[in-house]
């Protein structure tokens, strides 16, 4: 892939960034010239993702953090500055599954996954925007879902991503006169290890799966991490600097 340098002299944070969509993200900034933060449960988690941007050149850091907490989100950015100088752009990609039917659904699985999908974007995104305010400038994207709009067996993790959106539009509204770009990224079926929990859940082969996605699927393919990283990475790009509160769908068409 031919890419640009949108990036240079930008530090970026990713939260869930030792993984799948997250590592893709941070794989994406860092190759154009982002200095990246990689923050996941672990620094050890991050190694990998790490390992993969300086061999290719770049500049980045494994971070520990439960980002659903607000002394380690405190922790997390106080050492990220403490170590690039500041922050400009943060991605707010951590994020869990515990599905089931409401009858099933015990508060526990509520709980963890309003809790790491949406209560860790507000904690990130207040923490961080003391730095973006006081310099003028930020880019917040965050992780929605095609499952916002409802799916059966995700009543929390729907209700998280649909409260993505709503963080996403109003932080849109109280940022933006501060030089902040604040948007959301709804991707639909994308082939992670995220995804493949959800076949073996539903008792399927996650090959099986992908292939019955792509089926549905307009565009007649599942989507890959690198889908949604280039997306993000055009949103936290100064050559979207008029889009924000938006979420945008990246789902090959499958809107429903
Ligand atoms: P993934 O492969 O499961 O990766 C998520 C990463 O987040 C993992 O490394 C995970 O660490 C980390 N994480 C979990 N809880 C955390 C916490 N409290 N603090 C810090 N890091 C934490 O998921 P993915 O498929 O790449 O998804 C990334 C994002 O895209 C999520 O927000 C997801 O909801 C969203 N999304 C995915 C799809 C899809 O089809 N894959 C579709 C729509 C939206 P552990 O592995 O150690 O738990």
């Amino acid at each position: 892939m031919n890419v640009s340098k949108r990036f240079e002299g930008k530090v970026a944070i990713v939260t869930g960034g030792a993984q799948g969509i997250g590592a893709a993200i941070s794989q994406r900034l860092a190759a154009e010239g982002a200095a990246v933060a990689v923050a996941d449960l672990t620094a050890e988690r991050g190694g990998e993702t790490v390992a993969a941007i300086v061999k290719d050149g770049g500049r980045a850091v494994a971070y520990g953090a439960d980002v659903s907490k607000t002394e380690d989100v405190q922790s997390l950015v106080a050492a990220v500055v403490a170590e690039f100088g500041k922050i400009d752009i943060l991605v707010n990609n951590a994020g869990i599954t515990r599905d089931n039917l409401l009858f099933k659904m015990t508060d526990e699985d509520w709980d963890s996954v309003i809790n790491v999908n949406l209560r860790s974007a507000f904690l990130m995104s207040r923490e961080c925007q003391k730095h973006f305010v006081a310099q003028k400038y930020g880019k917040i994207v965050s992780l929605s879902s095609r499952s916002a709009l409802g799916n059966r067996g995700q009543a929390n993790y729907a209700a998280s991503k649909a409260g993505v959106m709503g963080l996403t539009a109003t932080l849109s509204i109280e940022l933006g006169p501060f030089g902040v770009n604040v948007n959301a990224v709804a991707p639909g079926y994308i082939a992670t290890a995220m995804t493949d929990a959800t076949a073996r859940r539903i008792g399927l082969d996650p090959e099986e799966l992908k292939k019955a996605a792509a089926g549905e699927t307009p565009v007649r393919r599942v989507g890959y991490p690198e889908d949604i990283a280039a997306t993000v990475a055009f949103l936290a790009a100064d050559e979207s600097s008029f889009i924000s509160g938006q979420t945008i769908q990246v789902n090959g068409g499958a809107n429903r």
